[in-house]
């Protein structure tokens, strides 16, 4: 910068003084030639009378006046004739003049100016002037002028100097900074580095707009990093996307194509690049133009169901979404096409219709009704068949309280209550729901016996969501086994007389062999009387369940001590079977009043459960605890215990659990379901606590007198 100034300054100075020194130059030269001039006529007419009289003297004086002028080198006066007269100085070798005088006119010539003036005498020409003068003066000038121009620009340069040192510190200094401070961003990439301002001048202005723009690139930049962040992760998540992505542009040329596009199609990304759409969405399926202008229009497209056409000509069904892309300006200039391989949903919906058909069929033909309910819509789709067996004329749609629950058998509805809600419990039925009961029919109140199987299903957090089911009707086969039950009656009936009586004459054998100490004889009636005995037991549960099957259990009460029957049922269990340890716990005193014969009945049944159901060796506990004005009578094992669903479904008729554990012991499921039947006349019912692997307690409250 130092250096443009003094140039400057120098170049200036330089143009002015030659511009000064040609001025004086010229002006002087024009001076010099005006003087000579002057000085000639002054010398031409003072010289006429000597020329006129011939006076080479006078005339060699007048011309002698030119000494006062030191310039003047040489004169002379030529006569009329063109001779030379006199000369200045006087001795001057007239080779040195001009041989003939010429017209009046002064001229330069080499380091001289010369000229010539007549003289004369009014008309009358007399002889000419010569003068030549020396042009010395203004050679000296020049060189005093271009000295001072010297000196000038010597001293200009130097305040020249010193004033841009100052300058430079005001102007160049915020400027370096400036660029040292664009070095150092340029160097490190760190846009948050600012300028730092020194004034509020021009200067201060500049590095103001600096930072400016600095906050600006730092801005703009850091919304490119963020584009191209957010752009790499939209790659990623493109191209790592199960769904075949495809972009195209407004003339349906394919732009992108991401991998999934190339295992869905077989076709790769540099084969597809440029070619039309069509090729894998062939127009007579699709029509992309109408669904362009769509786009154009602003309209929103619902996902299509559509096909690809592959590679190997192989049909692909997918479900597409076509989205429109923008420009800046929100123009349409392409569209991003996004399809979902659906080939294995299709063939599930299409094996749903099928299987829906099969169904159909199946129910048809079964005569099965069929139930949906939707637990969160809370909405409940029963089919023509189901609202036939439960006897409902209308087409509304069927509520839970007025359709299922008020068409129940007053004596089956608690229980199909409780063990509907018990299916909704996964833990304890899984959602399996299998149920025997009775509808009673809105118009004619005819009665229908049905068996209904179904499935609950459950979310993830095994919340009931939908449940499903079918209803058979089995009013015949109940018919059947009424009439079953009543064979069973007879027959019971008809074994329990002669039972009776063999039991009788055992005994009597059995006091005989005792008093003969007939050894023998005594086991092997011992033996009889037991089996006898089991036998007995049998028929008594037999008997039982025909009446329970037709209603007609009577009960015949009154008033006895518990503590008592269970000695004898105890005493009558410990002699049927050796193999467990049973005992009485805390029952003396408490008295009853209950059908003996049938309490008897269930603590049997209850205690040959456990003798079944739990390990030889084991011990079994039948005991009272007073509750209140209530009696509680259990009786406990330490067996192989009952799951929580099966605890629901155990009093059931013919129910028996089915596990690996007890699958070789015997029996017929009817036990339970007597004690639960025989309770229930007693205006009490059955309970169980039980855990699998640790043991059971049955227990029944009685009501207790004192
Ligand atoms: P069953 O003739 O099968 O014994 P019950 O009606 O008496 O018929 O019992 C029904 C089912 O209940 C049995 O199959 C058995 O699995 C279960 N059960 C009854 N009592 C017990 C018990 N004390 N311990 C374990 N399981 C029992």
């Amino acid at each position: 910068m130092v250096r443009i100034i003094l140039v400057i300054c120098s170049v200036a100075l330089l143009l002015m003084s030659a511009l000064y020194i040609l001025v004086e130059y010229f002006s002087f030269k024009e001076a010099e030639k005006s003087k000579v001039s002057t000085l000639a006529v002054v010398i031409a007419s003072n010289s006429s009378a000597a020329l006129a009289f011939q006076s080479s003297e006078d005339a060699t004086e007048i011309l002698g006046a030119l000494r006062a002028d030191k310039y003047i080198k040489a004169a002379c006066l030529y006569d009329v004739d063109g001779k030379v007269f006199a000369t200045y100085p006087k001795n001057l070798n007239h080779q040195a003049l001009p041989v003939k005088p010429r017209e009046d006119s002064y001229f330069f010539k080499g380091k001289f100016i010369e000229g010539f003036q007549s003289v004369k005498q009014g008309n009358l020409h007399l002889g000419t002037l010569y003068i030549k003068s020396d042009l010395g003066g203004l050679y000296s000038r020049i060189s005093f002028n271009i000295l001072v121009a010297f000196i000038l620009i010597l001293v200009t340069l130097g305040v020249g100097y010193l004033l841009s040192n100052v300058v430079q510190r005001t102007i160049s200094q915020p400027i370096i900074a400036l660029e040292q401070t664009a070095k150092s961003i340029s160097e490190k990439g760190d846009y948050s580095i600012r300028a730092i301002k020194t004034g509020n001048d021009e200067l201060g202005s500049l590095t103001d707009a600096f930072n400016t723009m600095l906050n600006r690139i730092e801005h703009q930049n850091y919304e490119i990093i963020q584009v191209n962040r957010e752009s790499s992760k939209l790659a990623a998540i493109v191209e790592s996307s199960g769904d075949a992505i495809i972009g195209t542009s407004s003339e349906l040329l394919i732009t992108s194509w991401n991998s999934s596009a190339e295992r869905m199609l077989g076709f790769t990304s540099e084969e597809m690049m440029g070619l039309p759409v069509s090729i894998i969405l062939p127009r007579e399926q699709l029509n992309l133009e109408a669904i362009t202008d769509k786009l154009k229009s602003g309209e929103q497209l619902e996902p299509i169901e559509t096909y690809f056409v592959t590679k190997n000509k192989e049909l692909v069904d997918i479900s597409l979404t076509i989205s429109p892309v923008k420009d800046q300006v929100g123009k349409v200039i392409g569209m991003s096409q996004i399809a979902r391989d659906i080939t294995h949903q299709k063939k599930t919906e299409r094996k749903i219709v099928e299987n829906e058909e099969h169904l159909r069929l199946a129910t048809q033909s079964a005569e099965l009704g069929t139930f949906d309910l939707d637990l969160i819509a809370g909405t409940m789709l029963w089919d023509k068949r189901c609202r036939e067996l439960f006897g409902i004329n209308h087409q509304e749609p069927v509520i839970y309280e007025k359709d299922f629950v008020k068409r129940l058998h007053e004596e089956d509805r608690e229980r199909i209550i409780k063990e509907t809600e018990a299916t909704f419990d996964k833990g304890l039925t899984s959602g399996i729901y299998d149920v025997e009961y009775r509808t009673v029919a809105e118009t004619d109140k005819r009665v229908r016996w049905v068996k209904a199987k179904g499935r609950v299903f459950f979310d993830p957090h095994d919340k009931p969501i939908r449940f499903i089911g079918s209803v058979l009707d089995i009013t015949r086969q109940k018919q059947d086994e009424l009439r079953k039950n009543d064979f069973i009656a007879i027959i019971s009936h008809e074994l329990k007389t002669p039972l009776t009586t063999i039991k009788s004459y055992i005994q009597l054998l059995l006091a005989r062999a005792q008093k003969e100490t007939d050894a023998f004889g005594m086991n092997a009636l011992t033996r009889a009387d037991s089996q006898t005995s089991k036998m007995a037991s049998m028929i008594k549960d037999f008997l039982n369940l025909a009446r329970i099957e037709e209603g007609k259990l009577v009960l015949v009460k009154e008033i006895f001590d518990v503590g008592i029957l269970m000695d004898n049922v105890v005493s009558e269990a410990n002699f049927l079977s050796n193999t467990h340890d049973i005992k009485v716990d805390y029952c003396k005193g408490f008295k009853v009043n209950a059908d003996k014969e049938k309490i008897s009945q269930v603590l049997i049944n209850l205690i040959s459960n456990s003798v079944k159901y739990s390990q030889p060796g084991t011990s079994i506990t039948v005991g009272c605890a007073q509750e209140g004005n209530r009696l509680k009578i259990f009786v406990s094992d330490e067996g192989v215990g009952i799951s929580p669903g099966d605890q629901i479904k155990l009093f059931t008729r013919f129910y028996r659990v089915e596990n690996d554990k007890i699958k070789t012991v015997s029996g017929f499921g009817i036990g339970l379901y007597i004690v639960s039947e025989i309770l229930k006349y007693h205006d009490t019912k059955i309970e169980v606590d039980s855990q699998e692997g640790v043991g059971s307690t049955f227990y029944f409250y009685l009501e207790a007198l004192v």
